[in-house]
């Protein structure tokens, strides 16, 4: 009898927690020869995924399911019940534990679901196809086919989170891969949008067992280790008793991300944190909106003042990699709070900003709520919002656009300096956000993928049509809350034409985007934009940093960016720049730099 786990991961570096843990814990009762596991991502084709499996010639075959996969295994399903009708098919996970029946309706090929948490019940699976006991009536937490019947057995009860043995033993296998480690499981906080809410009990694993854990993956010099604990630090003796163990036994390599609520962060937490190695640890932050209104009405606990603050301090000491969360199409938020919400989070300068669409889970609260709430969403995964009763389509679309604006021009680090000189000209950060999103959809350059070259030319295309343009028609300084339609009729191009000098302004965005483009990456060429540019012979200051095998490169700027990007203006102060390559920071990646 063999029993085969199947994963179908979102991108190829993910790996799935769950069934490896399924399949230890089956191995841990003496079943490690009867399991095995097979992983893919959404990027195969399915016609690969079918012959894999049915290559493995499994008895049973069970689909870890997410919203971000369950399509696919559906179709899978169904054709593998064409090719291997013999085969018994089970589903299990957040995306099938909460209408098991439907499901089982909907999918004749399938033989039964696991509901909730899947170690022991996925045991007692192994022991009645391979021992023919207990029968599936007896086994708790299923939903199971009984000829025309669907049924459905008692509640699973839940496991100490100790029980479950550690699934990385054979480490070789996850070479170039994160690694998810789960030291507790449940979320004592009640957000009605999220599965995690449904389920108060939080369990902890044992520190001892924790602390062994990590120092293997430590000795093994793996790169990253995501936490999948709901909110790390909820209970602050083992949040602080896992930090204080990575920090005295950093391998100088392994990076950690937990997901963490900062409103409950210590002073002594902090205190400590920023004691951590640079990049040893990232952290992930919810925020999901600053209205109160909103907040009141997801049932989220947050102390907005106080996350406002912990975060402040944590980008002070520059250790830790900063992620924070918004969500838009949440319960009482129209496009005028979100943007508030935004310009809040903005202004606390993550290192990412993460804008996410509500997902109406199956299962969540929110499912239940949505009705009152005015909440309309897709009816399949992944049961993203369509529009709400403050919150139009179209003003979703919109937000969509910003939020692929911000993917590139903020979260990828590549455009810091010309993103917060443009936000000198935009009365709020969003609404750059959202004028760079319409230059892209008025030029058709949405939905597309550009090289990362192509991407500064379209900010300096958009700095001169949306910016200097404006300001060309204009004896006053460039404000997007007015109509601009008829500013940018203005004769500025001819003008520029016809004489051929540059604008200051044009000159310095230039320089702008060439600080940037040099602060990431060391070019082997100019971009066109910079082509003319005439530079000082540099090769006695090269010869010098070659010598000391340093890998730089040296550019003379007319202009003082830092002070320009501070202050909008031009500020003219002719300077060396050196990029020093060999010394990057371990935050943005950046080149360090050294004036001269
Ligand atoms: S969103 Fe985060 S804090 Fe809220 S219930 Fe879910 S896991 Fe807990």
């Amino acid at each position: 009898m063999k029993l085969l786990l199947v994963a179908v991961n979102a991108k190829y570096i993910h790996s799935n927690l769950a069934v490896y843990c399924l399949r230890a814990y089956a191995g841990k009762h003496g079943f490690a020869d009867q399991v095995s596991l097979a992983e893919y991502t959404i990027n195969h084709s399915e016609e690969d995924i079918l012959r894999e499996i049915y290559k493995e010639k499994a008895d049973v075959i069970a689909f870890s399911c997410y919203i971000w996969n369950i399509e696919i295994i559906l179709r899978l399903i169904n054709e593998l019940k064409k090719v291997q009708p013999e085969a018994k098919l089970w589903l299990g996970g957040p995306e099938v534990s909460y209408d098991s029946e439907r499901r089982l309706k909907l999918t004749p090929g399938l033989e039964g679901i696991m509901i909730g948490e899947g170690e022991q019940t996925f045991l007692e699976l192994v022991q009645h196809y391979t021992l023919g006991e207990p029968a599936l009536k007896k086994i708790k937490g299923i939903a199971y086919r009984d000829n025309n019947l669907i049924r459905i057995t008692e509640e699973r009860e839940l496991l100490a989170l100790s029980d479950v043995p550690f699934p990385y033993v054979d480490i070789k296998n996850f070479k170039n891969r994160i690694i998810y480690y789960e030291s507790s499981r449940g979320c004592p906080f009640s957000c009605s949008y999220c599965l995690s809410s449904v389920e108060k009990r939080i369990r902890f694993r044992d520190l001892s067992l924790v602390k062994q854990e990590l120092l293997f993956l430590l000795e093994q010099q793996v790169p990253q280790v995501k936490f999948v604990d709901r909110t790390f630090n909820c209970n602050k003796e083992h949040a602080m008793a896992i930090w204080q163990f990575i920090k005295e036994n950093d391998n100088g390599i392994t990076n950690f991300h937990f997901e963490i609520s900062a409103d409950l962060l210590t002073d002594d937490e902090l205190s400590f944190l920023a004691t951590l190695r640079i990049a040893q640890v990232q952290f992930e932050i919810g925020v999901q909106s600053t209205n109160p209104d909103t907040v009141a009405a997801i049932r989220r606990r947050m102390d907005l003042k106080l996350l406002r603050k912990n975060v402040d301090r944590i980008r002070v000491a520059r250790n830790i990699h900063q992620h924070l969360d918004l969500i838009a199409g949440l319960p009482n938020e129209d496009y005028k709070t979100f943007e508030q919400s935004f310009h809040d989070v903005y202004e606390m300068k993550p290192d990412q900003l993460q804008l996410g669409f509500l997902k109406v889970l199956r299962g969540s609260p929110m499912e239940a709520e949505s009705k009152d709430f005015g909440i309309v969403y897709r009816d399949n995964p992944p049961y993203e919002v369509l529009y709400t009763r403050q919150l139009s389509y179209e003003e979703l679309l919109k937000l969509k656009g910003i939020c692929e604006m911000v993917e590139v021009y903020y979260n990828s680090g590549q455009f810091t300096n010309a993103i917060g000189y443009l936000e000198h000209y935009y009365p709020t950060p969003m609404k750059l956000y959202e004028e760079l999103a319409g230059y892209y959809e008025s030029k058709h350059m949405d939905m597309q993928a550009h090289s990362r070259i192509r991407r500064y030319e379209l900010l300096l295309d958009f700095f001169q049509e949306k910016v200097l343009r404006f300001e060309a028609g204009s004896d006053h300084e460039p404000d997007p809350r007015s109509d601009r339609e008829t500013d940018r009729e203005s004769n500025f191009f001819q003008d520029y034409a016809s004489d051929h000098s540059k604008p200051e302004k044009l000159k310095l965005f230039e320089e702008i985007l060439l600080m940037d483009l040099f602060l990431r990456e060391d070019m082997k060429s100019r971009p066109p934009f910079a082509m003319d540019r005439i530079q000082k012979n540099h090769k006695n200051l090269y010869d010098e940093y070659r010598r000391e095998q340093i890998l730089v490169h040296i550019e003379t700027f007319q202009y003082d960016i830092e002070a320009s990007v501070k202050n909008g203006e031009v500020m003219m102060r002719e300077s060396t720049v050196i990029f020093n390559y060999s010394e990057r920071d371990p935050i943005t990646k950046s080149a360090t730099l050294i004036r001269r």
